[in-house]
């Protein structure tokens, strides 16, 4: 490790890191709990050591420092996570080094990407202030937005022009940049090669789409058109190197804290939905961008909380979407709740015309997620006949079989029955089929550890000088006699750590399973072992040995007698009264203590 991390690690608090992405609760004098953004899980099993700075997570066995945390969940390699890790804790970065030319060429095209964004974004800002801005002015005041909330969301007007931004951004950076920024489309020609880059966005009103640092990544631009030559109403930033649409979430980078506090989610369709509910005071809202939900987009959320309130457009466009994405967060494991406005109303009509009490108010009676889609249901397939109650049932059950937990499935299976009015004996076996069908996963794997392991792992892992002797002995122990130890499922990381020269225990175990098994141990530590209790492990461990040995010896004199060997047989006896020797002597020796 170069010595800018080796700073960076003691210098920053993985507690505070982590906690930038994922939820985490005390859970001892020195450690944290949460739900595991690495694995599936509804309880949480990951867990935090604030004195060691590791975590690690009892489910899926991932450990390690912070760096390893940072690039696991952001996907980056070393050099990348170590950066990351020093802004987030307000370190100055040295001149940056990069494993490959590619790697290096990418982080700069990224950030001179994010740099055009900035720039278009206070360029699209400024332009809604001037004088070309005042049918885009008129049309945002229309809609209820005042100058703060304009300022807050940093929305702004693209001219009527073709290369007013370009003229902008053409000094800062190449034109190949410039084509990967999205910002510009051009024309293919007639022997197939892109013709000149022109604005993208013209006469629209732009809405920055923002990543969860809050940096601008894209756009969504509204038409101000209208007629024949107003083409779609709404317009995004292709996919590049910054954005992909289904890896965001509007509105996370401002509503992440609201989200945590209220230990709810609020997600909305459209972006002036998000923004309109927002500004009015409900801050843990975010929006989808009109598209269903997307797993990477579930895994985002999953980091802040797992229980989300939906309130998506009435029509059946939004239906459609809603549901898909209701499908996703189910087999997800969320909680889900939905809302459905009076009137048809969308999120921003509702609450800029009957004020935010009343959506607060309709956001209480939000219904479960069973009795919205029973509901749905019966709307869908009216009346009495057994024709209609099949295919309200047809409907219902994959829903069903999609919710994670049995608990759950059984409800939702008797609330059907009960409020379809199913008496038939044969509909009713389906319901309880589809409950059946899905079996609870246990999370929590038993720990592969003996005491007295644990309590050498606990010895070598010392770091407090006042326990020196008790690590002294088990390190001097697993040196001079390897052979009592080679028998433990935790060797190698015993190995590791009697050989370590670095302070951290952790970094210096490479196979990820024998860290865990030292994480594990770690986590349920109160305080370092006495050199006596090591003493009396390294006894044990050397008597378990010995009884292998033993064992190992019966049989090969079996083989021995088999083939009367007497020679062999002659040495093997010899032996094995050695360690029945050796363990009479070992016993006394404990029985003295
Ligand atoms: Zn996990």
């Amino acid at each position: 490790m170069s010595d800018f991390a080796q700073t960076v690690k003691q210098q920053a608090d993985i507690v505070k890191v982590i906690e930038s992405y994922i939820r985490l609760r005390k859970a001892g004098a020195q450690n944290y709990s949460g739900l595991c953004p690495f694995h599936k899980e509804k309880s949480p099993s990951f867990s935090v050591h604030a004195v060691r700075q590791f975590y690690h997570c009892f489910g899926c066995g991932v450990s390690g420092d912070v760096f390893s945390f940072v690039g696991k969940i952001e996907n980056v390699g070393f050099p990348e996570a170590v950066r990351i890790v020093a802004q987030k804790c307000g370190i100055p970065l040295p001149k940056r080094e990069f494993s490959s030319p590619e790697e290096a060429a990418g982080a700069r095209q990224r950030a001179k990407l994010l740099e055009l964004h900035e720039t278009a974004t206070a360029w699209f800002e400024e332009k809604l202030r001037g004088p070309e801005g005042a049918v885009a002015r008129e049309y945002l005041a229309g809609r209820g937005l005042t100058p703060e909330g304009i300022k807050a969301f940093r929305i702004g007007y693209a001219p009527d022009s073709f290369n007013a931004l370009r003229d902008r951004l053409s000094g800062m950076a190449d034109q190949e940049t410039l084509r990967a920024s999205g910002l510009f489309s051009s024309k293919e020609q007639g022997d197939g090669s892109q013709g000149p880059l022109y604005d993208r966005f013209r006469k629209r009103v732009m809405f920055p789409i923002a990543n969860e640092s809050g940096r601008v990544i894209a756009f969504t631009a509204r038409t101000l058109e209208t007629g024949d030559k107003a083409g779609p109403k709404y317009v995004n930033s292709p996919e590049t190197p910054l954005y992909s649409k289904g890896q965001v979430l509007f509105n996370l980078d401002k509503a992440r804290t609201a989200i945590r506090q209220v230990e709810f989610a609020l997600l909305v369709e459209g972006q002036m939905d998000c923004i309109s509910v927002f500004l009015r005071g409900i801050q843990n809202v975010i929006a989808t961008s009109g598209t269903a939900f997307t797993e990477q987009q579930v895994a985002l959320l999953r980091r802040h909380t797992s229980q989300v309130v939906v309130n998506f457009d009435p029509d059946a466009a939004g239906s459609n979407a809603a549901e898909k994405s209701i499908a996703l967060l189910t087999e997800e494991g969320f909680t889900i709740k939905i809302v459905t406005l009076d009137d048809g109303l969308d999120p921003d009509r509702y609450i800029r015309e009957r004020g935010v009490e009343a959506y607060t108010a309709a956001l209480r009676g939000a219904r479960r997620q069973s009795d919205y889609l029973i509901e749905r249901a019966r709307q869908m397939f009216p009346g009495q006949s057994s024709e209609q109650k099949v295919k309200a049932m047809n409907y219902l059950l994959p829903h069903i079989r999609r919710m994670p937990q049995k608990l759950s499935r059984d409800q939702f299976a008797a609330d059907a029955a009960q409020k379809l009015g199913i008496d038939s004996a044969v509909l009713r076996e389906e319901l309880h089929q589809a409950a059946l069908k899905r079996r609870d996963h246990v999370e929590v794997r038993a720990s592969a550890l003996t005491e007295v392991e644990r309590v050498l792992l606990r010895a070598l892992a010392i770091t407090d000088t006042d326990f020196e002797p008790s690590r002294h002995a088990a390190a001097q122990a697993i040196g001079q006699q390897p052979a009592w130890f080679e028998h433990l499922g935790a060797f190698a990381a015993m190995q590791a750590l009697a050989g370590r020269q670095a302070n951290d225990p952790m970094s210096v175990i490479e196979d990820e399973a024998q860290r865990a098994l030292l994480a594990e141990t770690l986590l349920a530590e109160v305080k370092p072992p006495e050199e006596n209790e090591v003493l009396s492990a390294i006894q044990e461990i050397q008597e378990r040995s010995i009884e292998i040995r033993q064992r190992a010896l019966r049989a090969q004199i079996g083989e021995a007698e088999r083939r009367a060997d007497f020679a062999e047989l002659a040495l093997l006896t010899q032996q094995k009264l050695d360690l029945d020797r050796a363990l009479r002597q070992l016993h006394q020796t404990r029985d003295r203590v």
